[in-house]
């Protein structure tokens, strides 16, 4: 078969990966190729979000090296979500399906034979999904798992245990060009693409070297991006909430008439007070939440661009 597979692959500040992730998606291709199930243009794309250390040059020498590594390198760091989107519109022209994944190699890379099976056998998405997390942190496993049980509790249909490690056929790069969003939540947008899909499970290993970039910081804030751009229940619960709270002040304006008619003085300072305190912090709480999507709708109506590339390394006949 001659279907060409570009593996997009996603790198900020990962010059103690590189060399080891290179060979081993090298290896993989060429077992894939001899099998004859990815043709011979296939390629290992690397898109450099802007890094600080010597990651372009990495990828460069790569490409110099041997035409199988194609690179991307952004004009700056844009994040995780945008570097992979940088990196699927490129190869979207160039390849007939196209699997993405992060440079530590954390997901395992022997599920992309299982994802090159399904796609011929007529599937336009293959998600990854972690089967186990035996050998993330305690810690890191109870965010994660939460994570996606919050995310679907807020309503945004995402694929349990699934992060970015998926096949996209071309036809569906094509439909995922069409989602114009700037606050890019790729797991959440796949699934509404929609056409054929299969999941492959595999386990999770460690990272074998550098450190994550994902501090729990980052985290939260992908959590947040995530819920606020997908869904609108948040805004929903706010109204439920001031409902709730309305009628609860009605319950207590009668039972201050009843006592008032009944003759006898209310002193309550401290239910006073402690109401006073309730309301502010939800109005602010629910100002917070409002305020997050107006800042949103702000951001998408500017349309900025996502990604500006600065260089492209693809192919034999080389562009540098
Ligand atoms: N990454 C990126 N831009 C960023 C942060 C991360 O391209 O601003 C890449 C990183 O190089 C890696 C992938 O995103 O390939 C996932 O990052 P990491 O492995 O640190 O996250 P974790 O596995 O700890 O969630
Ligand atoms: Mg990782």
């Amino acid at each position: 078969m001659n279907d060409t597979l570009y593996i997009v692959v996603p790198c900020y500040n990962e010059e103690e990966v590189l060399p080891e992730t290179s060979k081993r998606l090298k290896a993989k291709v060429e077992a894939l190729k001899g099998a004859g199930k990815i043709g011979p243009d296939s390629r290992i794309l690397f898109v450099n979000d802007g890094s600080r250390d010597r990651t372009w040059e990495i990828i460069s020498a790569l490409h110099r090296a041997d035409p199988v590594f194609s690179g991307v390198d952004l004009s700056r760091n844009r994040g995780h979500q945008n570097a992979l989107l940088a990196g699927l519109m490129t190869a979207k022209d160039r390849c007939d399906m196209a699997i993405s994944m992060d440079a530590d190699l954390q997901d395992d890379i022997d599920a992309v034979d299982a994802m090159v099976d399904k796609f011929h056998e007529g599937c336009d998405i293959v998600y990854g999904v972690r089967s186990s997390r035996k050998k993330d942190t305690f810690f890191k496993r109870f965010t994660a798992e939460g994570f996606y049980r919050l995310m679907n509790f807020l309503g945004a249909e995402t694929v349990f245990n699934h992060a970015d490690y998926r096949l996209l056929s071309r036809r569906a790069l094509e439909g995922l060009e069409q989602f114009r969003e700037v606050n890019l939540f790729l797991r959440g947008i796949v699934p509404m693409i929609g056409y054929t899909s299969a999941t492959v499970e595999y386990e999770r290993g460690e990272r074998f070297a550098g450190e994550s970039k994902y501090p729990l910081k980052k985290m939260l804030s992908f959590a947040m991006e995530g819920i606020t751009s997908l869904s609108v229940k948040p805004i929903r619960y706010i109204t439920g909430l001031g409902f709730l709270v309305f009628l609860v002040s009605i319950l207590m304006l009668i039972y201050s008439i009843i006592r008032w008619a009944m003759g006898e003085t209310i002193l309550g300072w401290a239910s006073l007070i402690c109401s006073v305190w309730a309301i502010g912090g939800l109005i602010l709480l629910s100002l917070g939440v409002i305020g997050e999507y107006i800042g949103k709708i702000y951001l998408e109506t500017k349309e900025r661009p996502r990604f500006l590339i600065r260089e492209v390394l693809d192919g034999e006949d080389k562009k540098d």
